[in-house]
């Protein structure tokens, strides 16, 4: 079996088409039985014996969002999703509330920034939204701010940010760096990026359950009492066990074959679907990522597209407003982010779709 056939095989089989990963993931049936099985264990034998019979499952879980990011599995944490753990970082940080991250950052990131008083300033970009990390690293050295904060990969867009380069030039200067890998977890690569957190969401590339995330911080960033707090705070045990279970699936299959794979997707999204009813794709083919995003041609809605792609045709995309990086996209766009079992004949689908609804 190749690897999308042993994905698909694992999974409940799909209705449509579904090319919406980098929005939510299909899991498998053994992530969803066994957040279930916790929920049942938790009535037969209590929530809080049935927490403490988890726990080696969750360190396991801990320990493979090691192996994929190079921290201590003690450094890892659960939260509720990326943003949560965005405000948690922000919320905590001690020193002068001063910001730089790219243009294209997240919209909703942007917003948290703003209610934690942060100042923000954009790193340098070329055209296409990539840091221009020589640049970068002279604006960092002349006026450092407080923190550096890069999404390696966005919601809106499927370039694949140079992390090392700006990690250095933080290094040197200093400045701890915060990594959004919402998009980039369990995609590309992740490992020993040089920055002094991490953070993701569970239900995207790694295809864990919905309203979990991970924070992997480096000891002493955060503090004793928000280490407290995360520790006693309420949480879904049964998600984590999930997606314990989902990074453990993804660990097994290969981390590297998976990450190969997203890469040859994207290119087969972009070669199948530029030009076609006049829809044009905004990444380089060979751009390693399994994100495409299309603008639509003149007088084409892709909001209403997007919402007809599902009713007539059973295909799930993304619709991408201009509020998702409101400082880099003019124009809004339909997201398409297969998984690694996608086939030609869903793209000639989708084009056949996108030529009857322009
Ligand atoms: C989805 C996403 C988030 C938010 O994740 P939640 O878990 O929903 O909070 C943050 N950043 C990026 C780049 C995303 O794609």
């Amino acid at each position: 079996m190749s690897l999308g056939e042993q994905w698909r095989a694992a999974r409940p089989a799909v209705a449509g088409v579904h090319l919406d990963s980098a929005a939510c993931s299909r899991q498998t049936l053994a992530v969803i039985e066994a957040t279930a099985q916790h929920a049942r264990h938790e009535a037969e034998v209590g929530g809080y014996v049935a927490a403490e019979a988890a726990a080696p499952v969750l360190k396991a879980g801990r320990t493979a969002v090691g192996a994929l990011t190079g921290y201590e599995p003690a450094d890892v944490v659960f939260t509720t999703g990326a943003g949560h753990a965005l405000d948690l970082l922000l919320g905590d940080w001690r020193g002068e509330r001063t910001l730089a991250c790219l243009p294209g950052e997240f919209g909703p990131n942007l917003l948290t920034m703003a209610r934690h008083g942060f100042e923000v300033r954009p790193l340098p970009v070329d055209s296409s939204g990539r840091l221009d990390a020589a640049a970068a690293t002279k604006v960092l050295a002349a006026e450092p701010p407080g923190l550096v904060h890069l999404t390696p990969l966005g919601s809106h867009r499927g370039i694949v940010q140079p992390v090392a380069e700006l990690a250095a030039a933080c290094r040197a200067d200093g400045i701890p760096l915060l990594v959004d890998a919402a998009q980039a977890f369990a995609h590309v690569d992740c490992r020993d990026m040089g920055a002094d957190a991490v953070y993701t969401a569970s239900r995207k590339w790694a295809a864990g359950p919905r309203g979990v995330g991970l924070l992997a911080t480096r000891p002493g960033l955060l503090s004793e009492e928000l280490l407290a707090r995360i520790a006693h705070a309420e949480a879904n045990v049964a998600a984590h066990v999930g997606l314990s279970l989902a990074l453990g699936e993804h660990v097994a299959t290969g981390p590297e074959p998976i990450r190969t794979r997203l890469a040859e997707v994207g290119a087969m999204a972009r070669t199948a679907l530029d030009g076609v009813a006049g829809w044009r794709v905004v990444e380089p083919v060979d751009e390693p990522s399994a994100i495409t995003t299309l603008t639509p041609p003149d007088g084409v809605d892709a909001q209403v597209v997007r919402s007809r792609l599902i009713a007539e045709y059973r295909i799930v995309t993304t619709y991408a407003g201009v509020e998702r990086a409101p400082r880099e996209m003019t124009a809004p766009a339909l997201r398409v982010s297969p998984h690694v079992d996608v086939t030609p004949d869903d793209f000639e689908l989708l084009a056949r779709a996108l030529t009857e609804l322009s």
